[in-house]
């Protein structure tokens, strides 16, 4: 998905969002996920693939317990700067509300290989990713599993030492600033 969806969608006047552009390669593949209270709360997984990030939105947000299949709607990709934006989007603009970086960290795919990148989106395409995660908030496996129609997708934690009952959503401060939402 080239980022014209994204830079279409969005008044760079208007908003301290990032304009964006494709990052170059790097070490490791990085990710973000934002709490975003725009017209309702949700979370907006991402994950850098390919020099973007693919994003999600996840209503109920992540779960640490298996049991638990949210729902997370496939959104267009977003910049790879992206991940550096916390703050207001203003209203009248597109998902008007507050942004805070949730958490953050870097991820892998879960399969041994050499080109971890290559596996993701292949499972992309495919409609299935397994991922290991390494955030200040989310640890180990999670699943991203499509359903129908084509952008749902479930999030799904896999069953491992950081599995839990525990609401990781009480955890409720920017890992960047501190911030909880309604500080800003
Ligand atoms: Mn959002």
């Amino acid at each position: 998905m080239p980022l014209a969806t994204y830079q279409k969608k969005r008044k760079f006047k208007e908003t301290p969002e990032p304009k964006g552009s494709k990052s170059k390669k790097h070490k490791r593949l990085l990710f973000v996920i934002h709490k975003h209270d725009a017209t309702r709360l949700h979370y907006d997984f991402r994950l850098e693939m390919d020099g973007t990030l693919k994003s999600w939105a996840v209503p109920k947000g992540p779960s640490l317990n298996p049991q638990d299949k949210h729902l997370a709607i496939m959104v267009e990709d977003h910049p790879y700067e992206y991940r550096n934006f916390e703050g207001v989007i203003p209203e009248g603009n597109y998902g008007a509300g507050p942004v805070i970086i949730w958490d953050e960290g870097w991820y892998t795919a879960r399969a041994e290989t050499s080109n971890p990148e290559k596996e993701l989106l292949k499972g992309l395409k495919e409609g299935h990713i397994t991922i290991v995660m390494h955030g200040k908030k989310l640890k180990g496996e999670f699943a991203l599993v499509r359903t129908s129609p084509q952008k749902n997708w479930l999030l799904i934690k896999k069953g491992d030492e950081y599995a839990s009952e525990d609401d990781i959503l009480k955890k409720d401060k920017s890992v960047r600033s501190n911030r909880k939402i309604e500080d800003l």
